[in-house]
């Protein structure tokens, strides 16, 4: 039994870039200059493998490494394909590489729901997925399976439609395309093994998964302080987004003014704090908060 944490990451590529990124903000330190297949902390017990994302499902199952971090799109695809993946499960949603697998086809076209595709031919990089979705709603159709640009398909006559990840949807406008449905909606994710797990790489994942879970919190947390008239307190509490309990502090010589502290965990837009400032809240200052251990 290995004594470090073993972590599957992608070597490069959007997943690669974000999963470093939060594992560093977790307190994790690598030397600089990086091997090419591994990558040693300097300051935990813990190693990471980069690899291809779409081999990370696998990387976990058979034990290679302990913990990946993968799209949950290929997590999905991996377990609708049946096999290994079945027995993995997500440990952590991580709040990044967001993006949706869509349905979609040709904008003005015949096809606008589901049900249009029986009988039709549908390219996808997610076969599995994609074929449970149209079984799952009694359509039948042909799955045209392609590694990548996808969304050339049906100008090429390949399939009538796809189903691909979308994120900002610019691809798919910008071949004409318009999405009807949606099959998954996906965010990279902490995956590991059900059972069978080593016991020391798991109290170290813990730790990091803490870390990690403050740090997801903390990237639309803010930290509101302003000044509030006494008689208004509870009209400028209530349009505090996602605040508990807010600390409340007197303000040196002045009896009709209070001083309000909260952490917001939902987003804090301008037009909050404009309506604060309706309320008669002023000196409002909205800091961004570092780290957080809840
Ligand atoms: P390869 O396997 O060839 O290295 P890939 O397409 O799997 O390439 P990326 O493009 O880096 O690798 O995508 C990795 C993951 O990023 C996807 O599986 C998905 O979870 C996520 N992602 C977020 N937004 C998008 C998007 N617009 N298109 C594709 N993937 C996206
Ligand atoms: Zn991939």
């Amino acid at each position: 039994m290995s004594s470090r944490l073993r972590i599957a990451v992608q070597s490069k590529g959007r997943l690669a870039e974000g999963g470093m990124d939060l594992l560093k903000r977790c307190g994790l330190r690598f030397a600089y200059g990086r091997d090419k297949l591994h990558q040693r902390a300097e300051n935990m017990d813990v190693d990471l493998m980069l690899v291809r994302d779409d081999d990370i499902p696998n990387f976990v199952a058979s034990g290679a490494c302990d913990y990946g971090i993968v799209g949950e799109n290929v997590l999905a695809e991996e377990q609708a394909a049946g096999g290994r993946a079945q027995e993995l499960e997500i440990a952590l949603r991580l709040g990044f590489a967001g993006c949706t697998l869509k349905l979609a086809a040709a904008e003005g076209g015949e096809i606008t729901s589901v049900k249009d595709l029986d009988g039709k031919a549908v390219a996808t990089s997610y076969p599995a997925l994609t074929a449970k979705y149209l079984a799952d709603n009694g359509v039948k159709a042909e799955i045209v399976e392609m590694r990548g640009s996808v969304e050339v398909a049906p100008r090429l006559r390949i399939a009538d439609a796809i189903c691909d990840l979308v994120s900002s949807g610019a691809t798919l406008q910008a071949n004409g395309l318009k999405a009807f449905e949606t099959v998954l909606e996906s965010e990279a994710v902490l995956i590991r093994r059900k059972s069978g797990r080593d016991a020391t790489a798991d109290e170290i994942a813990n730790i990091l998964m803490r870390r990690a879970r403050g740090v997801i919190d903390c990237a639309q947390t803010k930290y509101i302080m302003l000044n509030a008239p006494v008689d208004r307190l509870e009209a400028i509490r209530s349009l505090l987004p996602g605040a508990d309990a807010p600390t409340v502090a007197q303000i040196a010589g002045r009896d009709d003014v209070v001083a309000l502290h909260a952490v917001c965990r939902e987003r804090v837009f301008w037009e909050t704090l404009e309506a604060l400032e309706k309320e008669g809240a002023r000196a409002i200052l909205v800091l961004p908060i570092e780290k957080m251990l809840a």
